[in-house]
């Protein structure tokens, strides 16, 4: 925040050179020791450095994103779930921005940004770029072209479904297919589009969004479900979203965070809550009672829905983990993305247990869809490792394998590390 002293140069610079990629540049990531600090990195993939537009990320300034359900316009042809990609961007982005421009002094070689906003979305952009550069590796030769150009709304004005403004956040918002990224107001530590893992995490919800919902902006899915199937969907895509941020976190030099939010939430409880390496994740009766009669409304309002996603986050590091370290972590975040979607029958992926069930959602449940993702690991030590930590942290009904409800774990069972919940009514 002190590089604002600079922020009076800024007027020298509008002939500062706009050098092509790679660009060596000053960004806020974090160091060896894994605090975050000013260190040089690159970034690879820019077309047009000074107005951070590359390859894998474009940023705009100035967007203005409305949601509301009296206006008229996202009222047409039976409103905004009904609408093209085309039509529901139009009659929401009511701003659709301008190019923003980074403001530089060039010192060696390098160039250091001359104010907050130019630090702010350069380090977005080289974490974009990281988490671009994670996903090529999940993917597993294939390239993720989906998350090629991706639009970013930098300091946008976002009100979606509020009557005030969204400040202290980064989100994905598939409806819009944009990253958008708001002001902060209350927040006093590293703002989240300097957070590598929460941009990770952001970049995974597009994955998910891509592959699992079939790209649709809104999927019939989330307008026709209720309760625990709506609610395990929702899970699955933050639990999922905080694994990989936390994959994200690892191609730094500090090695991988776990809690990668600490950085930048204060909420110490919810930091720790959603922590992917926690020992204690379990399902209580409680959080069990709230999956199973949550309204889709009170689910996304509330820190359960984190919660659910944890316990599923939890049990693939924990299996990885358990298996052989970093590696097996390695090997679930790809069997993860070849879950996401197969047009196998024997090994059907979640995107086709969710089509096949547009109308009979009771089978999108905990069991079918854990056995999707353990049927896309290939080792078999790690597959049962999966199961157990499945069964165990999320309480399963299936307490021991083989299980006609989960055909893809082979022999083996819960553990006794989560009290056992007595069965459901
Ligand atoms: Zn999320």
């Amino acid at each position: 925040m002190k590089r604002l002293l600079l922020a009076p140069f800024a007027a020298l610079l509008a002939c500062a050179p706009n050098p092509p990629a790679p660009v060596k540049v000053m960004a806020l990531a974090p160091n060896e020791s894994g605090a975050y600090a000013t260190v040089q990195v690159e970034l690879k993939t820019v077309a047009n450095f000074a107005n951070l537009k590359g390859s894998v990320a474009e940023l705009m300034g100035g967007n203005r994103v409305v949601v509301d359900a009296n206006d008229p316009l996202q009222n047409l042809n039976g409103g905004i779930a009904n609408m093209t990609d085309e039509q529901r961007y139009e009659v929401i982005v009511k701003d659709k921005g301008a190019d923003v421009r980074g403001n530089f002094i060039e010192q060696g070689g390098v160039m250091w940004p001359a104010d907050f906003h130019t630090w702010n979305m350069v380090s977005a952009y080289y974490n974009f770029e990281r988490s671009y550069d994670y996903f090529l590796g999940v993917y597993d030769g294939v390239e993720p072209t989906e998350l090629q150009k991706m639009r970013v709304m930098y300091w946008a004005y976002a009100r979606i479904g509020t009557s005030e403004p969204s400040t202290d956040n980064a989100l994905y918002l598939s409806f819009i297919k944009s990253f958008v990224i708001v002001p902060f107001a209350q927040q006093k530590l590293v703002p989240l589009a300097m957070n590598i893992g929460v941009i990770g995490h952001e970049v995974a919800h597009k994955s998910f969004n891509f592959k699992v919902m079939a790209d649709q902006g809104i999927h019939p899915v989330l307008t026709t479900w209720s309760t625990s199937s709506f609610n395990l969907l929702k899970s699955l895509d933050e639990g999922l979203a905080d694994f990989h941020g936390f994959g994200v976190t690892c191609l730094e030099p500090a090695g991988c965070r776990s809690n990668f939010l600490a950085a930048s939430l204060s909420d110490d409880t919810l930091v720790r809550m959603r922590d992917v390496a926690r020992t204690d994740a379990c399902m209580d009766e409680n959080l069990r009672s709230s999956f199973f009669n949550s309204t889709p409304d009170q689910w996304v309002r509330g820190t359960d829905m984190y919660k659910v996603g944890n316990l599923i986050a939890a049990s693939l590091y924990q299996a990885g983990n358990r298996r052989s370290g970093d590696q097996g972590v390695q090997q679930l975040q790809k069997a993860l993305i070849k879950a996401y979607d197969d047009e196998s029958p024997q090994t059907p992926g979640l995107r086709q247990l969710l089509n096949s069930n547009l109308n009979t959602q009771q089978y999108w449940n905990l069991e079918s869809v854990t056995n999707v993702i353990v049927a896309h690991v290939t080792d078999p030590e790690l597959k049962k490792l999966l199961c157990t930590e499945f069964s165990t942290r999320l309480q399963l009904k299936c307490g021991a394998f083989p299980c006609p409800d989960m055909p893809a774990c082979p022999v083996g069972g819960r553990e006794n590390s989560c009290p056992l919940l007595p069965p459901l009514p």
